[in-house]
């Protein structure tokens, strides 16, 4: 099981697991969270790869997409902090990253 200190958000999808809770793993069994629930960090959907990546404090992660509109969190997991094999990872942390820091630092 992978902690991360997630904002201090409930979760606000109806996940049978956390509804009304705080979410601080993501990759826990029965967890049926939404890609937008509240609890879920900044986010970036690749339908190309049928994957999400999101930001944690220690890099990111990826989730894979299910059918009908579900997500494969028990198997959700870190990506290399290198990059080693997957030299995009880099590129798109980044962008997170700097997403991240304007909107917080923005209105709209
Ligand atoms: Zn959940
Ligand atoms: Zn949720």
């Amino acid at each position: 099981m992978n902690h991360i200190p997630l904002p201090k958000l409930l979760c606000d999808c109806r996940c049978p697991q956390h509804h009304q809770l705080p979410r601080t793993t993501v990759n826990e069994p029965g967890c049926a969270c939404t890609i937008t629930c509240a609890t879920q960090p900044m986010t970036l959907l690749v339908p190309q790869w049928r994957s999400a990546l999101f930001l944690t404090p220690h890099g990111m992660r990826f989730v894979n997409a299910l059918d009908a509109g579900q997500w494969d969190w028990a198997e959700s997991g870190q990506l290399d902090p290198g990059y080693a094999d997957f030299p995009m990872g880099q590129l798109l942390e980044h962008l997170l990253r700097a997403s991240a820091i304007a909107i917080d630092n923005s209105d709209r």
